[in-house]
């Protein structure tokens, strides 16, 4: 018997009424249970199984399956289900947690990272396109990748006087705009402002607790978004649905 705490990522039908869903726990990490009789209304686990709720679990082990015998909510995020946006963004940050994180890898680190963006998200602290791109950035980090943005890659400036510098996403590389323009880089480059650099560089240091503290003009909130996302998509081949249903959202 395990006795742990677990935030649901994903629930499926099996059946009837029992539940398949994906976990990521705090002494096990990401673990696929079976959730019998979770659609009925009257089963203690259903409230407890959906997705994007944070649960106290015991999980029984049987012929290589893990089967949840009892769950009690701790935290529900229901406020994220009211607003498209922080909906469609919870999703996403579930989905990227499944792709990226080991399963049965104890993932501590994982866990309070997905619950902090997850609380920020549905208590409206930050706009959810802060909130996921620091997601993306900070879960980049605990997978052992840092971009490579303290210095220009060349020359070694720390800014620039234009207030922008140019990020290469596929080479990871930093480029004040003389050396970018010098190296003939431009094409392969993202032009960031100086506002985005910057909370790039504060959020690969901050304290867990203290990820989000931090404010951006909506430019660089723009250039802090599109930095991000290049970041991660280029160092992982996979395809996230719920990230096009995020920019869909967005675009509504
Ligand atoms: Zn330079």
């Amino acid at each position: 018997m395990i006795k742990t705490e677990g935030l649901i990522l994903k629930e499926q039908s099996v059946g009837e009424n029992d539940k398949l869903v994906t976990v990521l726990t705090r002494s096990n990490g990401i673990i696929r249970c079976f959730a019998r009789r979770a659609k009925k209304l009257i089963s203690n686990v259903s409230s407890a199984c959906q997705v994007m709720t944070f649960s106290r679990l015991e999980i029984t082990e049987r012929r290589d399956k893990y089967i949840i015998t009892s769950a009690e909510v701790i935290k529900s995020f229901f406020e994220i289900f009211s607003d498209m946006n922080s909906l469609a963004l919870g999703y996403y940050l579930c989905e990227l947690s499944i792709r990226m994180i080991p399963e049965n890898m104890p993932s501590e680190d994982h866990l309070q990272l997905l619950l902090n963006c997850l609380y920020a998200a549905s208590e409206k602290i930050k706009p959810p396109d802060m909130i996921k791109a620091v997601f993306e950035i900070r879960i980049m980090l605990l997978d052992g990748v840092m971009p490579d943005i303290l210095f220009c890659s060349e020359c070694g400036a720390y800014d620039s006087e234009n207030d922008t510098m140019h990020y290469d996403p596929i080479a990871n590389k930093l480029f004040c705009p003389k050396c970018c323009y010098q190296k003939g880089n431009i094409r392969q480059c993202i032009t960031v402002s100086m506002g985005c650099i910057t909370a790039a560089r504060y959020c690969i240091s901050a304290h867990p607790k203290k990820i989000l503290s931090f404010q951006l003009s909506e430019h660089s909130m723009l250039d802090f978004g599109k930095f991000a996302e290049r970041f991660i998509l280029a160092r992982n081949d996979f395809y996230c649905p719920t990230l096009d249903f995020y920019k869909s959202v967005k675009n509504l």
